[in-house]
């Protein structure tokens, strides 16, 4: 997984390829399906094996306290049974959960962690799994629906998100803001593992993923997704059945022959998504100062010079 990831956002140099990002309101009440039993006023997780609450904490990548805090219960030091349900967060109500500053250089504030669910798989060491709130509630009711209409289909892998506080997350340029997450796309083979797998010819569940894409779209809430040619290439003649071609032509990237009219598209080609979509939640009202990806090559440029005249002095 970590070697997919680097292979990945390596590429994401290219992720100031949205201007100015799209604004949404928030503050509705999202209405989720009848279905959706999963609470996200206070996150609870099932520990995967016994471990000290130190280690437990980690996972989570929070501080023994805060877990302590959340779960009185349990003492300082202690080893927590396999299975146990321990809580990992809590809503305080009157906090508002918010992306500050741009995809590339931002952080959070009152992140949530993406709850367990069915339909699809988080890793068990995850402190790279907080976003907004919206952001979680946003995809949550996006995977939910899809698992609802592909009950048999593999589940989504869940990659990265940001870290707790957001930030820095290597080897990635952005994920720093609660807005962009990794998903798998849905194979057609099962396996257990966590590792994204690079989609061939033959073993990507087109169906599957072009309706988890659809679902996400039609939230309304997405800015962009990263998808490769060669996966979008995959999902097109499926999106044929309900988009026009004007409309496959706003969407997909891979149809769009100019390169200026590429980047205002959906679905972006951007290098490094062949084996997991990127995508790219647009700013909600409540978030400060949200904004584009921040390009870094001026300043790489201005550094430079700095180095070599260094160089020269000495
Ligand atoms: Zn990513």
């Amino acid at each position: 997984m970590a070697q997919a990831q680097e292979n990945e956002d390596a590429a994401e140099d290219e992720l100031h390829v949205s201007e100015a990002p799209m604004v949404r309101s928030v503050g509705v009440a999202i209405p989720f399906s009848p279905g959706f039993e999963i609470n996200l006023d206070a996150v609870w997780w099932q520990t995967p094996r016994a471990e000290g609450l130190g280690r437990l904490a980690d996972r989570w990548g929070m501080t023994e306290n805060a877990l302590l805090e959340l779960n009185p219960e349990l003492s300082e030091g202690e080893r927590v049974d396999r299975g146990r349900r321990v809580l990992v967060y809590r809503y305080t109500p009157g906090t508002v959960s918010r992306s500050v500053g741009a995809p590339n250089y931002g952080r959070i504030e009152n992140s949530a962690p993406f709850p367990q669910g069915e339909g699809w798989v988080l890793r068990s060491f995850r402190p790279r799994s907080y976003a907004t709130r919206q952001t979680v509630e946003t995809l949550a009711q996006a995977l939910t629906q899809w698992h609802e209409r592909y009950p048999d289909a593999n589940p989504v892998k869940l990659g990265e998100f940001s870290k707790r506080g957001g930030g820095r997350v290597r080897p990635h340029k952005s994920h720093r803001t609660g807005r962009d997450v990794d998903l798998g796309y849905v194979m057609r083979d099962p396996d257990d593992g966590h590792r994204f797998v690079a989609v061939t010819d033959d073993n990507l569940d087109a169906e599957a993923t072009w309706g988890l894409v659809q679902r996400l779209l039609a939230s309304g809430a997405v800015e962009s997704i990263f998808i490769a040619d060669s996966v979008q290439e995959q999902l097109v003649p499926l999106a044929a059945e309900t988009m026009d071609e004007a409309q496959r032509r706003a969407t997909f990237s891979v149809l769009e022959p100019d390169a200026r009219a590429k980047k205002k598209t959906t679905l972006k080609a951007v290098r490094g998504h062949d084996d997991h979509m990127h995508v790219r939640f647009q700013c909600t009202e409540a978030d400060v100062n949200c904004k584009a990806a921040k390009r870094k090559k001026r300043r790489r440029r201005k550094r430079r010079r700095r180095r070599s005249r260094g160089r020269a002095r000495r």
